[in-house]
């Protein structure tokens, strides 16, 4: 992993994700290296051309006490979009953390979103908060598979656990499937799983983007490749995405879950 420090001009960002109104991206890059990431478009826009997306990492350097938590009152943050929160080299920097204890006492609705079972670390910080949600990105609950596409995140179990221990601690948490993976993502095993200690549920579609296409069908072709025809269909149709949508909110009303269904916009990492 090359690592570098970087100053940054600004740490708390205006955003053009629907219903964020700020993201915070604690670091460029992401150690997680996910083989579907929509967020390798930073590569073009930080002075990275010819870098690997999870082979490098900015550190983004910054005087955090400048952070006013009352600018934010009302507002939504993310945390994070483009980048994950908890990677592991955050229990180095810790840039995310430092943020956050810079934003106590903001009135700002904040939400957390993590592949990371190191987000337990900062579950005192959390509590300091009165409008702060933990969220956990998973699709699939086999470590396996999940190794082989989200090469650097915790395993889906360790997220899982982690997210528990949010929950079990009096934070609001929500799971994030995302992206659903058409006949690999049991979404169902993954809501019955979490069900005791999730209070929302968003899920997202796999977008496929040029730059992402070739790896996702490699991985399809090596692990699945009897699911060959049904990606080509999905990656060719959008429309193939409506039927699953419709058994998700069925599956979901017959639960009364709190829930929504992001299909189709390109998802919070928009490029
Ligand atoms: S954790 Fe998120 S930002 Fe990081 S590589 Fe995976 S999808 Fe991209």
């Amino acid at each position: 992993m090359k690592t570098t420090l970087r100053e940054a001009k600004s740490i708390i960002t205006k955003s053009n994700i629907p219903e964020i109104d700020f993201v915070i991206n604690p670091y460029i890059g992401c150690q997680h290296g996910c083989i579907y990431c929509y967020a390798e478009f930073m590569i073009r826009f930080t002075g990275h051309k010819g870098d690997k997306w999870g082979h490098f990492l900015d550190i983004k350097t910054f005087d955090f006490s400048k952070i006013k938590p009352q600018k934010y009152d009302n507002t939504r943050i993310l945390l994070s979009s483009v980048t994950d929160p908890y990677i592991p080299l955050e229990l180095k920097y810790k840039n995310t953390r430092k943020i956050l204890e810079n934003l106590v006492g903001t009135k700002a609705h904040i939400s957390i979103l993590t592949k990371s079972k190191f987000v337990v670390r900062d579950i005192d910080l959390f509590k300091k908060f009165d409008n702060l949600e933990v969220g956990i990105s998973i699709n699939t609950l086999d470590d396996e598979f999940a190794q082989i596409i989200e090469r650097g995140a915790s395993k889906p179990t360790e997220r899982l656990k982690a997210l528990k221990e949010v929950y079990d601690n009096g934070i609001k948490t929500y799971t994030f499937i995302s992206p659903f993976f058409p006949k690999i993502t049991d979404y169902k095993a993954i809501i019955q799983e979490t069900l005791d200690y999730t209070d929302s549920y968003m899920l997202e579609n796999l977008n496929f983007r040029p730059h992402n296409a070739p790896r996702i069908f490699k991985v399809i072709k090596d692990s699945y490749p009897k699911l060959l025809p049904v990606y080509e269909k999905f990656k060719r149709d959008h429309t193939e995405w409506n039927l699953i949508a419709l058994q998700i909110k069925s599956y979901c009303d017959d639960l009364k879950l709190n829930y929504k269904i992001e299909f189709h916009h390109g998802g919070f990492s928009k490029s």
